[in-house]
């Protein structure tokens, strides 16, 4: 099993992409929303009106019931149990004449039909009314009245129905009924009150079909047959078998309408109301115009939660709220990424074996600064590339640090065989790096951990690991990887101890200054000296320079230990002049990692302010190596001289010093490198011709450019006269003296000061 590996996403289409999620996820819930809404809802919506139309339909059927009971009790009115029990159709007929003026109003006729189907009517008729379908015995009721279809009168052939109320005797057998007539059209009265909505058509139909009552007079007393041949079989005589419910079907008009029916509570009747489906579809479309407003919404809250989203997220990112996740410039991960997921990767796989690797670029800062940083940007990129390819072999990890570093972490299944391959891999990567416009030269330190066996390293300390076997082959040019290994522990450990108690020995006074005379060759005479630091330690006795400075270096406690020293520089001079005693400038040493020039001399200033010493007392040693690019060297240059101090390219000629700073940054002297005398001597410290000549030429070219000249590291009187015979200024080194304490140093000046 690999790593699990990242695709490498830059920021802009990681944006891109959650946007896209996002967008994808809006607009799944929208149409959600819209199949819920616009489905389900109007579904519900539809199934409540329906609900609502059959509940309002059968509440009004429910009045009908009160008009009949109406009439009935007006009807039971009449009724006299001996006259109706005994008396004949002719009796019951004078009583009824004699009383109809007490019925109701409505009845256009009152008569009483005898058990041989006789008819004796309230208009003085006797009718033989056999065969009439309304006297159906079949259907009476004791105390129960009976309501008719649709009839029509034989006096008015006007539309009626009858509501009739049978008697039985004893033996309850019907003995007669008792029968008033009303004419449809006192339906009105009910009808007219019944309203459902803004645009049905209510009305009645009798058991058999019959429209009883209806807006359009002409379909009173008949059938009602859709035309459409859809609906031709909703013929109104189906719907009154029908009972309760709903159908699809047709009005008067030829409009399709929603049918809502119920059974008229007292008789057979069904009450009816018609809905036009074009009102309904209106109102769904007016749903539909809301679901596009729904959608409308939906995008544009999408579109300022995409915008909110970036602004907050730009928000946090320029402002470092959170940690950035990819370097713009490689596209791959961040250290602080890189950190977390290599965690991540370690703790899930504690069985695993893994390799880190810490890679960079020789000399980068000068490429930087003689190429440019738009040419540096893109070797990185160029090497990011290469490098990516490698780990995506492996399916490892990789992150782009600060400036050339890049971080890397591979799963080694069987250690010798994968270092085997990941240095073939470096080799072949040499080679493609070979065909590069500018040549370059990586390096890289390599740690091996295994979860398991150390649980409790963190990935900062493997990169520290990785890093210090890396710094190692800092000065090797043949060598460009080294693995970290026992003897880097201890050393690492050393380092870690004297990081541990870094601060406390500033604090406690632990460090202090020697100074190292520089002489000038033409009379042997001290001109100056160099303020060089020192450190007397609790644990390990006196350190000299070269076993703290690269690390302060590396963490950044040298910008700390720069202006003490100063501070300390000051404050002997300063001693000195008030004791009345000889003086010669001091070099101080600006170590490589002051990047802001401005807030340098700020805060040089406000130490050197508090002492009355002369600026040419001072003279500042800056380095080409520093990490301040050629036009921040300039800079700062300008601004010592502005106040009266004189500056020193340290270290010219160590390796990575370019002819190009000696005629841009306006240093007053150039102080030659030890290692130039070194590589120029044999074995018996001759110089060699070549050597010679160069350095000869160097001289007289720094003359030309009007920069005193200083050797440092000059041991032997070989070494001194040499470079007297070719006119060097001044030299530094052990031929003269070592590094003096404040006390030997004032004795050195006292016998070495000049006195013309
Ligand atoms: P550097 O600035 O090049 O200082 C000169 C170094 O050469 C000193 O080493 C000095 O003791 C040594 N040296 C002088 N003459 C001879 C000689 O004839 N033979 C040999 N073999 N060495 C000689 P030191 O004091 O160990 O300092 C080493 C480096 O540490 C310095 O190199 C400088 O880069 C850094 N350093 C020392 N003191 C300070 C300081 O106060 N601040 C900063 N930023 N860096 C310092
Ligand atoms: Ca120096
Ligand atoms: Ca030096």
């Amino acid at each position: 099993m690999g790593l699990s590996v990242k695709s490498y996403l830059s920021p802009e289409k990681l944006k891109l992409l959650y946007s896209a999620v996002i967008s994808v996820f809006v607009m799944a819930l929208l149409f959600i929303l819209n199949g819920i809404v616009l489905k389900d809802g109007l579904r519900f919506l539809e199934k409540r009106y329906f609900d609502n139309c059959s509940q309002v339909l059968q509440g009004y059927s429910n009045g009908f019931q009160h008009y009949f009971e109406n009439y009935n009790t007006s009807l039971n009115s009449i009724y006299d149990e001996e006259l109706f029990e005994k008396g004949d159709g002719k009796t019951i007929q004078k009583w009824i004449i004699r009383n109809i003026k007490y019925l109701s109003p409505d009845f256009c006729s009152v008569f009483y039909v005898d058990s041989n189907s006789v008819g004796y009517f309230s208009q003085g008729d006797v009718i033989d009314l056999t065969g009439k379908s309304y006297l159906t015995p079949g259907n009476f009721k004791e105390d129960s009245y009976y309501v008719t279809d649709l009839f029509f009168s034989v006096y008015t052939s006007e539309p009626i129905f009858i509501i009739e109320k049978p008697y039985f005797d004893k033996n309850k057998k019907l003995k007669g009924i008792l029968c008033a007539s009303i004419k449809i059209k006192k339906l009105d009265k009910v009808t007219d009150h019944i309203k459902i909505g803004e645009h049905s058509t209510v009305y009645v139909l009798d058991r058999l079909g019959h429209v009883l009552t209806h807006p359009d007079e002409d379909f009173i007393g008949k059938v009602f047959f859709p035309k459409s041949e859809k609906y031709k079989n909703v013929t109104s005589d189906v719907t009154a078998r029908l009972g309760n419910g709903y159908v699809e079907t047709e009005n008067h008009l030829g409009e399709s309408i929603d049918l809502f029916y119920t059974q008229v509570k007292g008789c057979d009747w069904i009450l009816c109301a018609g809905f036009p489906k074009k009102y309904l579809r209106s109102w769904f479309d007016k749903f539909k115009k809301i679901r596009f407003f729904i959608i409308l919404i939906g995008l544009v809250s999408l579109a300022l939660l995409l915008l909110v989203q970036n602004s907050i997220s730009d928000y946090f990112y320029t402002n470092q709220l959170i940690s950035p996740i990819y370097d713009p410039l490689t596209r791959l991960w961040t250290r602080q990424k890189f950190e977390s997921e290599a965690a991540k990767i370690l703790a899930k796989n504690s069985h695993g074996r893994f390799a880190l690797i810490e890679a960079d670029i020789r000399s980068f800062n000068m490429i930087n600064q003689n190429y440019g940083a738009e040419c540096a940007d893109r070797m990185i990129f160029f090497f990011s590339q290469c490098l990516n390819k490698i780990v995506q072999k492996f399916g490892g990890i990789i992150a782009h640090g600060y400036a050339d570093r890049f971080y890397i972490l591979l799963r080694f299944y069987n250690i010798r065989s994968s270092m085997r391959r990941i240095e073939g891999e470096l080799k072949f990567l040499e080679s493609e790096i070979r065909s590069y416009a500018i040549p370059f030269f990586p390096k890289y330190g390599i740690t091996l951990c295994k979860p398991s066996r150390m649980p409790v390293v963190s990935i900062s300390e493997l990169i520290t690991q990785a890093g210090f076997a890396k710094n190692t082959i800092r000065n090797n040019s043949l060598a460009n990887c080294s693995i970290y290994n026992a003897a880097m522990f201890e050393k690492l450990n050393e380092e870690q101890y004297i990081e541990s108690c870094m601060e406390d020995g500033l604090k406690n006074g632990e460090f202090f200054v020697m100074y190292q005379p520089k002489i000038r060759l033409s009379d042997d005479t001290i001109v100056g000296s160099e303020a060089l630091v020192r450190w007397k330690t609790k644990h390990f006795g006196l350190l000299s320079p070269d076993k703290f400075i690269p690390l302060f270096e590396r963490n950044g406690f040298i910008v700390k230990l720069d202006f003490y020293v100063y501070e300390q520089v000051f404050k002997f001079i300063d001693s000195q002049i008030k004791k009345g005693n000889p003086v010669v400038p001091v070099s101080i040493n600006m170590s490589r990692n002051h990047n802001d020039s401005a807030k340098f001399m700020q805060d040089f200033m406000s130490i050197f302010n508090r002492y009355s010493i002369p600026s040419n007392l001072i003279q500042i040693e800056i380095v080409e190596r520093s990490v301040m690019d050629k036009d921040c060297l300039c800079d700062i240059t300008d601004r010592l001289h502005k106040e009266g101090f004189s500056v020193a390219m340290d270290d010219f000629g160590s390796g990575e010093s370019s002819l190009n700073m000696l005629t841009k940054v306006p240093v007053d002297v150039l102080k030659f490198d030890r290692e130039f005398l070194l590589s120029s001597m044999d074995d018996n410290g001759a110089l060699d011709e070549k050597s010679a000549k160069f350095i000869q030429s160097l001289i007289e070219l720094s003359k030309h450019l009007d920069k005193e000249t200083i050797f440092e590291g000059v041991e032997t009187l070989k070494q001194r006269n040499f470079l007297k015979s070719i006119k060097c200024d001044q030299v530094q080194g052990y031929f003269y003296s070592k590094p003096l304490s404040e006390s030997d140093y004032e004795q050195f000046i006292l016998e070495h000061i000049s006195h013309s």
